[in-house]
């Protein structure tokens, strides 16, 4: 495996499971496992904990999926309930509709709660920043 970080050396360290990315996707992965009493390392090209745009809208799947992770209570509260019914508006005609937008908790929250909610429970140094994993 081959790694570019800004100083630390992981090249020469033992690891049983490593997570490329430390996004939503790797972060989720590692505590997952984590709760499992899996030990796992997540390289992450990024100096910090990557919090690109905005918001996220998360569906009934998705809250389940926090609930095992045990972090939606902590999320929860900082999060707005989103309506069961979308105003789509087609940009050709102007025509307005109310679209249906299926049963189950839906809510947003900023992508940044989410990742910290997601970082802050992993074990010290799960996550290495400013390593790159070359292909
Ligand atoms: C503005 C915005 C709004 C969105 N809104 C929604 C929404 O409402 N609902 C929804 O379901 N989805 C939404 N999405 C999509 C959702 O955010 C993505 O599907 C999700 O972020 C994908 O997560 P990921 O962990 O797979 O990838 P990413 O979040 O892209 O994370 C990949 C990580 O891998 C790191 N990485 C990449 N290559 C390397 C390498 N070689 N070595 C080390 N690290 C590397 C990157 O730095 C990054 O941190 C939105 C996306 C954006 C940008």
């Amino acid at each position: 495996m081959e790694v570019a970080t800004s100083g630390e050396k992981i090249n020469d360290q033992k690891e049983d499971i490593i997570i490329v990315g430390g996004g939503i996707c790797g972060l989720a992965t590692a505590l997952a496992l984590h709760r499992k009493g899996i030990k796992s390392v997540v390289l992450e090209r990024s100096k910090t904990v990557r919090a690109t745009g905005a918001a996220i809208i998360i569906q009934a799947n998705g809250w389940r999926a926090l609930d095992q992770l045990g972090v939606s209570s902590k999320l929860r509260h900082t999060t707005v309930p989103i309506q069961k019914m979308a105003q789509y508006i087609a940009l050709d005609s102007g025509e307005c509709k109310q679209v249906p937008l299926g049963d189950g908790e839906m809510r947003c929250l900023r992508r940044v709660d989410l990742m910290h909610a997601l970082a802050d429970d992993l074990p010290l140094n799960t996550i290495r920043f400013g390593c790159k994993m070359l292909y």
